[in-house]
C-alpha cells in the first residue's frame, strides 16, 4: 500500500493559505480559526490514510478546501444566540429567562457606547454610588424604604443573612428549605452567609408556636422562602408573614425570600395569586428579596428591598463589592422598573408578562396563519399540521401549578422519523426548540412571537426537506 504517496498528495499550510478562497474567507474570518481548520482538516486525512479507505482519502483529498471553508464559517459562528422558544414555557431558566423589550436596548446601548454617571454625583461632582440609579424608582413601585440591587436573588440572599446573620441563628420552616434548578440549594446558599440555620415544623406543616419555641437569644431572624417552584398539597400548614410579624422585635428581624418577585396583583389577568412585593413589605418584612428576570421581566439580578437602616448595613458589607451589578443590568434594570409605573404599560411592555396574558385567540390565529402557509408549502400526504389544545407554563419556577390554556401547532410525520425532523429543527441557523409528545412535534405560539412565524416556517420547511 502506497501510504507516502496519498502523504505527499497532502499540500502544505502554505498552499492552502494561497489558494483564492482561502485568502477571500481570509477577509471575513480570523486567521486563528482558518488555520485551525486547516490543521484539522489536514488532521483527519492523515488518520484516513491510516485506516487505507482510499476512496474516502481522494474525496477527502479533493474536497479539502470546500471542507475547511465549511469548517472555519462553522467555528466563527457565535457560541451565544438566538433561538425560537417554541416550548410554551415563559420564563425558560436553560433558554435566558426573561426577554427584555427592544426599545430598552436604545437606554442600555446609549450607556454602555458612552461614560455615564453610574458612580458620579453631577450636581456635586464628586463620587456618586452606582445603587442610586435605582433606589428611588424601586421603592416607588415596591412600597419599601430602600432598596439595593445584587448579581441574582442567591446573591441577595447570600448578602442579606451575612449582613444581619452571621454566626447568629436563622429560623426558617423545614417546608421552605428547596432546591432550584441545577441542584441549587438555597439552604446552602443560606449557609455560605456564615448564618447558622434553626429548621422548625415539618416538611408539611409549620406552625406559629414552632418559630415561637425556636426564638432565642442566638435569633438575628426568621426567613421565610416563598416555595415557587413546587406546592405541597394537602394535609399542609405555613405560617404567613403577616402573622410572623407579631415575632419580631429589636433584635429579630423578618425576611422574606420571593423568588419571582411579582410587582402587580395578577389575578386581574386571570392568573392565580402571588404574593407581590408590596404585599410583603405591607404584611411586615423588613426584607424582601426577589429576582430581576423571573415575573419581574427584566435583566438578571437580584433586588434587595426594605428597612433603610438595613439596607445601608448591606451597602457596606464588603460582599457587596463582589456582588455588584454592571451598568448593562442597571440601564436594564431601571428601565424595566419605570414601566411599573403604569401598569397597563408594564403589561403591554414586558414580554414575560405579555405572553402570560396572551389572548388564546391570538395564539390561534398565530397557529392557523402558520397552518396556511405551510400547507401551500409543501403539498404531501406525508406531513400533518394540525391545532391543538395544551398548556403553557410560567416557569423560572414561578407559578408551577398555573397552567395556561394555549394552541399548538402540531406535526405529524407519516413518513420519516420525527427525532430526526425535531434535531433538524434545533441544528436550523436559528434553533427552533419544540417537543416531540406522543410521536408529534409541538409548537406553542404563547412563546412565539409574529415576527418570528417566518423563521419557524422556513425552519420546519428546512426541517423536512432534510429528512
Ligand atoms: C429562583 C429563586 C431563587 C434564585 O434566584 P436567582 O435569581 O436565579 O439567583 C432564590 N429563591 C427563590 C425562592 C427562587 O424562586
Amino acid at each position: 500500500m502506497s501510504n507516502i504517496k496519498y502523504y505527499q498528495m497532502i499540500p502544505k499550510v502554505d498552499e492552502i493559505l494561497a489558494d483564492d478562497r482561502i485568502s477571500d474567507l481570509l477577509k471575513t474570518i480570523p486567521r486563528k480559526i482558518v488555520l485551525e481548520a486547516i490543521n484539522e482538516e489536514i488532521d483527519r486525512i492523515r488518520s484516513l490514510i491510516q485506516s487505507n479507505d482510499e476512496n474516502k482519502i481522494i474525496s477527502s483529498l479533493n474536497e479539502l478546501i470546500l471542507n475547511i471553508i465549511n469548517t472555519s464559517i462553522e467555528k466563527n459562528k457565535f457560541s451565544l444566540k438566538r433561538v425560537i422558544n417554541a416550548t410554551g414555557v415563559i420564563i425558560h431558566t436553560n433558554l435566558g429567562r426573561s426577554l427584555i423589550n427592544p426599545e430598552i436596548i436604545d437606554n442600555i446601548m446609549k450607556i454602555s457606547t458612552n461614560y455615564s454617571n453610574l458612580e458620579f454625583d453631577i450636581e456635586s461632582g464628586k463620587r456618586g454610588s452606582r445603587y442610586s440609579h435605582l433606589e428611588k424608582i424601586i421603592s416607588q413601585v415596591t412600597g419599601g424604604e430602600a432598596a439595593i440591587v445584587v448579581n441574582n436573588n442567591a446573591a441577595a440572599v447570600l448578602l442579606v443573612l451575612s449582613t444581619v446573620a452571621k454566626n447568629k441563628n436563622v429560623i426558617v420552616s423545614r417546608g421552605e428549605l428547596i432546591e432550584i434548578g441545577g441542584s441549587f440549594r438555597i439552604p446552602e446558599v443560606m449557609e455560605q452567609s456564615g448564618a447558622i440555620l434553626k429548621e422548625v415544623g415539618t416538611t408539611n406543616k409549620t406552625h406559629f408556636e414552632d418559630y415561637l419555641n425556636a426564638i432565642d437569644d442566638e435569633t438575628a431572624c426568621i426567613m421565610k422562602v416563598h416555595t415557587s417552584n413546587y406546592k405541597i398539597l394537602g394535609f399542609t400548614s405555613d405560617v404567613p408573614i403577616s402573622e410572623l410579624k407579631e415575632l419580631k422585635s429589636d433584635k429579630v428581624l423578618l425576611i422574606e425570600d420571593l423568588g419571582s418577585g411579582v410587582l402587580i396583583d395578577l389575578t386581574k389577568y386571570g392568573i392565580s395569586y402571588e404574593p407581590t412585593v408590596s404585599d410583603s413589605i405591607r404584611n411586615g418584612a423588613d426584607i424582601v428579596t426577589f429576582s430581576g428576570d423571573k415575573l419581574l421581566g427584566g435583566p438578571q439580578a437580584g433586588i434587595i428591598v426594605g428597612k433603610k437602616e438595613l439596607i445601608d448595613k448591606m451597602k457596606k458589607n464588603p460582599l457587596t463589592r463582589a456582588l455588584r451589578v454592571d451598568k448593562f443590568t442597571i440601564s436594564a434594570l431601571e428601565a424595566t422598573f419605570r414601566y411599573y409605573l403604569d401598569e397597563t404599560k408594564a403589561i403591554s411592555n414586558i414580554p414575560t408578562l405579555n405572553m402570560m396574558v396572551k389572548s388564546i385567540e391570538k395564539i390561534e390565529e398565530q397557529v392557523k396563519r402558520v397552518i396556511n402557509i405551510l400547507k401551500q408549502e409543501i403539498n404531501s400526504e406525508d406531513i400533518n399540521f394540525d391545532i391543538v389544545d395544551d398548556f403553557s407554563e410560567i416557569g423560572g419556577g414561578s407559578l408551577p401549578l398555573e397552567k395556561l390554556n394555549t394552541k399548538c401547532l402540531a406535526i405529524e410525520l407519516r413518513k420519516g422519523n420525527i427525532v430526526d425532523f425535531e434535531r433538524n429543527l434545533r441544528n436550523y441557523e436559528i434553533p427552533i426548540i419544540s417537543r416531540i409528545f406522543k410521536n408529534r412535534i409541538l409548537f406553542d405560539f404563547r412563546t412565539i412571537r409574529e415576527d418570528e412565524e417566518n423563521i419557524v416556517i422556513k425552519a420546519i420547511l428546512n426541517a423536512y426537506e432534510n429528512i
